[in-house]
C-alpha cells in the first residue's frame, strides 16, 4: 500500500493550505502564496469574498438541500437571471461540469429523438478538448490518456482535429446530432477557437440540423471580460454547459438550453439528487450579484490587459523559456519552450500558484477580481521565475 488511504489519483504538491484571504492562500505553516490558479478557474471571487460568505451563512441557517420533488426559489431566480443574461431560455442545474455536459449532450440527443429522427446521436468534437471524466464525457474528450483501461469507448462521439471546420463538415452524417466544443480550450491549453469559426459552426448547425453546444465551464462566467466567451464572436449556440466559477468555490453547474433545444426533455426524463440545492442557489446567486454588476466585466478586461502586457515584457525578455502568450481576459496561457511542468515548478518556488495544461502550455486563470497590486506582485513573481529557469546562451 502506498503511504495515503486516498485513491492515487492525482499527483499532488507537497502544500497544504489553511485558509485564503482574496487571491492569497497561507499554507499551514504560514506562507503565503499568490494564486493565479484559482482551484482551476472556480474560485472566481477569490477567496473569503464577503458577500459570498454572507449568501452561504444567511442560507446555512434556513436549508441546505432539499429534494427536487419541491419547488426551489434560489433555483427559478437563478435561473431567471442566467435566462436575462444570455441566449437562453432554459436552465437546469447540476454539481458538476461533467454533469452539465452529460446533461447537454442528453438534451442534444432527446431533441432529435422528439423530432423523429432517434439516429442522430452523435455528437462531433475537437482534439484537445476535455469535457469532464465520466464514461461519456472522457469518450466527448477523445483523449487516448483518460480512455485507457476504462473499457470500451462510449458510442456517439467524433472528433475532428482543433479548429478543423471543413473537417467538421466531412464529418457530419446522418446520425451526426450536434457539435460541441470549448469556445477556449482549457486543458487543451488556452486555444481559442476564432470567431470565424464559431460563425462557420453555427452555419453548418442550421444548414445541417444540428445542434451547437459550447462548454463554457472554464471559459465562462466572466473569465474572459464577457459573461460568456461566445459573445466576442457574436454567436449563440443552443445548448451551453456551465460550472468552475459560477459557483466561486461551491459545487454547482448548469445546462442552459433554447426552448426548443430543450424541448425533449419532458418530466421524469432527467433528474438529479443534489443539483440546485438551496445552498448552491444561494452562493450562484451572490456570485452573479457580484459579476453581472456594471463595470465587472469591463473591469476584468482592463486587469486582463494590465497582466498581458505585463506577460509579454516577461516573453521579450526571456525568449528561450516562453514562446507565446495566449489566450483572453482572466484566461491567459504561457506557451513554454522548457517544459510546462519546470516552469510551473518555477513559478511555485516563487510562490506563485498557476496550473499546467496541454500543448506545454502553463495556465494563468486568477480570481475575477484580483488586484491591480496583486496582478504587479505576480508578474515580479513571474519574470523571477522565468528568470531561474533561463539559460541564454552567452555572445
Ligand atoms: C473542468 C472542466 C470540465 C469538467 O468539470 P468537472 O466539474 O470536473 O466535472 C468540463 N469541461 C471543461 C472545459 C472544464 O474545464
Amino acid at each position: 500500500m502506498s503511504g495515503s488511504a486516498l485513491f492515487d489519483t492525482y499527483a499532488r504538491a507537497p502544500l497544504t493550505f489553511d485558509r485564503g484571504e482574496g487571491s492569497w492562500l497561507v499554507s499551514d505553516s504560514g506562507e503565503r502564496y499568490l494564486d493565479f490558479g484559482a482551484g482551476i478557474a472556480v474560485n472566481s471571487l477569490g477567496y473569503t469574498h464577503p458577500h459570498l460568505g454572507a449568501a452561504l451563512i444567511e442560507q446555512a441557517g434556513k436549508l441546505w438541500h432539499l429534494s427536487n420533488l419541491y419547488q426551489i426559489p434560489g433555483q427559478a431566480r437563478l435561473a431567471e437571471r442566467l435566462v436575462a443574461a444570455t441566449f437562453a431560455d432554459k436552465v437546469f442545474f447540476t454539481n458538476s461540469g461533467a454533469e452539465a455536459i452529460e446533461g447537454s449532450i442528453k438534451t442534444a440527443r432527446r431533441y432529435h429523438y422528439a423530432n423523429g429522427q432517434p439516429e442522430r446521436f452523435r455528437t462531433i468534437t475537437f482534439e484537445g478538448a476535455f469535457h469532464g471524466r465520466t464514461l461519456a464525457t472522457i469518450a466527448a474528450g477523445g483523449q487516448a490518456k483518460y480512455l485507457e483501461g476504462f473499457g470500451p469507448k462510449a458510442d456517439g462521439f467524433d472528433q475532428v482535429p482543433f479548429d478543423d471546420i471543413d473537417a467538421v463538415e466531412k464529418m457530419i452524417g446522418p446520425q451526426t446530432a450536434a457539435i460541441m466544443l470549448e469556445p477556449v480550450q482549457g486543458e487543451g491549453g488556452i486555444r481559442p477557437f476564432p470567431a470565424q469559426s464559431l460563425r462557420r459552426l453555427r452555419e453548418l448547425c442550421d444548414k445541417h440540423g444540428l445542434l451547437l453546444i459550447f462548454d463554457e465551464i472554464q471559459c465562462g462566467v466572466g473569465r474572459t471580460g464577457k459573461f460568456f466567451a461566445h459573445e466576442w464572436a457574436g454567436v449563440t449556440p443552443d445548448i451551453m454547459a456551465v460550472a468552475k466559477g459560477i459557483g466561486g468555490g461551491f459545487p454547482m453547474a448548469a445546462v442552459l438550453a433554447t426552448e426548443n433545444a430543450a424541448s425533449g426533455m419532458v418530466p421524469g426524463i432527467h433528474g438529479t439528487t443534489f443539483g440546485g440545492s438551496p445552498l448552491a442557489m444561494a452562493v450562484g446567486n451572490a456570485v452573479l450579484d457580484v459579476i453581472l454588476a456594471d463595470d465587472f466585466l469591463d473591469e476584468v478586461s482592463r486587469k486582463a490587459l494590465l497582466l498581458k502586457q505585463g506577460l509579454a515584457g516577461i516573453a521579450d525578455e526571456f525568449p528561450d523559456v516562453i514562446e507565446e502568450i495566449r489566450g483572453t481576459g482572466l484566461m491567459l496561457g504561457v506557451k513554454c519552450k522548457v517544459p510546462n511542468a519546470t516552469f510551473n515548478a518555477a513559478l511555485r518556488e516563487q510562490k506563485l500558484l498557476a496550473v499546467p495544461a496541454g500543448d506545454n502550455v502553463v495556465r494563468l486563470i486568477p480570481a475575477l477580481n484580483i488586484t491591480d497590486e496583486d496582478i504587479r506582485e505576480g508578474l515580479e513573481r513571474i519574470r523571477a521565475g522565468a528568470r531561474a529557469v533561463s539559460s541564454p546562451v552567452s555572445a
